[in-house]
């Protein structure tokens, strides 16, 4: 019997709703608290207590990833309005995530969890690839016009002290539609702080790209921002760490992503950040093997699944059945919050943990033990399990490696 590993300071943790806190349980139970003492400040955001709150408690949480460093948040319900119905909530309230974002300011970053007998349908990728995604401004925010006749677009902008900068858009012969979208010179730069500390981070090299051939000022601003704040306050940092920062046109990186080994982070432009998010998700497999994490420019973290709460699969746990849902993402935000932990508070074994329970995750599906959705896309020998016979054979192998190794 190996002692217990201790922890110093406690993790945020955010519960969830539906499939996801129910695997959030299990794996607290299978997999954590017999070998971990786990010491947690516990947020409860599932939509009921959020709904009591009036969303405070969701705000409570975001404050205490702030006051403690490290938080793992387990996927929520963005109700719409089928949910307020289900509910029966005062409001309609907005999405946690949304929500915790705009007060952390920071930058999510996606990385697929790799095995072996799973081959990404890029052949050349060997390694992860994590897209970083601003997650402020371009069409997101943007003002869109249809026009229906002959006319002219102009742009305006009124400075504080009245003085005007005015372009004209096109002067239209008929119909036709105009949009208008902004960005802000801070969100860049923290977005480009959260790129460059999450590189040092991990050790990769950091890409980005954008087009500013074509927008000279909008495009090229971006560039401009990541380049001054890299040659003032990374440049260094980057030479001994041994990496690389580069920029280069978005059509260029598309073609190199695409021929590399993977193994670097890319941080992407909003709409970039959307679109390719998804394309190097579904390219290495499967949602339910993303991770996501999110990274404030003060160096504050937040873990979590990139998938939602898998409602589809709750509403057959309600009736009795076992489910086969595939936990790992899930049991991969609270490794890496784990990690982190020790490496914040200098907790080594607490660090090494998180290493050999990813590595038992891995080994197990490895050796053809998998969940439902995993087996459509494995090849060689494979035995579907259920959530809880996945987990409990994940611990088999933990129990093993943790006598040898920690
Ligand atoms: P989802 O929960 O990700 O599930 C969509 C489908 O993907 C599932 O029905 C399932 O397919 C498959 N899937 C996803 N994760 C899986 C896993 N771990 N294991 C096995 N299969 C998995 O997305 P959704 O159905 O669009 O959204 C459900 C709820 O989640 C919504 O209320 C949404 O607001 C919320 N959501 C939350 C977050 C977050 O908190 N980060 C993110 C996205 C969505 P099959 O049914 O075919 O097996
Ligand atoms: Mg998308």
């Amino acid at each position: 019997m190996v002692a217990k590993i201790q922890m110093q300071a406690p993790l945020v943790e955010i519960d969830g709703d539906e499939m996801t806190r129910v695997i959030w349980q299990y794996i607290k139970d299978i997999l954590l608290t017999p070998h971990i003492d786990l010491k947690t400040v516990y947020y409860d955001l599932r939509l009921k207590k959020r709904d009591e709150s009036d969303d405070r408690i969701t705000v409570e949480a975001a404050e205490a990833t702030k006051k403690y460093g490290v938080a793992v948040k387990c996927a929520t319900i963005t109700p719409n309005a089928q949910r307020v119905k289900e509910y029966n909530l005062k409001q309609m309230w907005k999405s946690p995530n949304g929500t915790i974002r705009a007060i952390l300011d920071g930058t999510v970053f996606r990385a697929p969890i790799i095995v072996k007998n799973i081959k990404p349908f890029v052949k050349t990728w060997e390694k992860p690839i994590t897209i970083a995604r601003h997650a402020y401004g371009d069409i997101y925010k943007g003002v869109e016009m249809k026009v229906e006749t002959g006319g002219m677009a102009e742009i305006v902008f009124t400075g504080e002290d009245g003085q005007q900068m005015r372009e004209v858009i096109h002067e239209f012969a008929g119909p036709g539609m105009i949009m208008a979208m902004h960005n802000l010179d801070q969100s860049i730069a923290s977005f480009a702080r959260s790129c460059f500390n999450y590189a040092l981070d991990q050790k990769q090299d950091l890409w980005f790209a954008t087009k500013d051939t074509i927008s000279k000022k909008y495009d090229h601003n971006f560039k401009d921002i990541f380049q001054d704040i890299f040659d003032a306050e990374y440049r260094e940092k980057f030479s001994e760490a041994g990496i690389e920062y580069f920029y280069t046109l978005i059509d260029d990186a598309v073609a190199r992503v695409i021929r590399s080994p993977g193994g670097f982070i890319w941080a992407c432009k909003n709409y970039d950040g959307d679109v390719m998010s998804d394309m190097v998700a579904t390219a290495f497999g499967s949602l339910a093997m993303m991770t996501s994490v999110l990274v404030s420019p003060d160096g504050f973290y937040e873990f979590e699944a990139a998938h939602g709460t898998v409602t589809r699969h709750y509403y057959q746990y309600q009736k009795g059945e076992e489910t086969s849902t595939n936990p790992v993402a899930t049991l991969f935000a609270w490794t890496g919050a784990l990690r982190k932990r020790g490496e914040m508070d200098g907790a080594d074994r607490l660090a090494q943990f998180a290493g050999v329970l990813e590595e038992a995750a891995i080994d197990t599906i490895e050796a053809g033990i998998m969940t439902k959705d995993l087996a459509l896309l494995a090849a060689g020998d494979k035995k579907v399990v259920t959530t809880r016979e996945f987990l409990e054979a994940v611990n088999a192998r933990l129990g093993q490696s943790l006598c040898e190794h920690v």
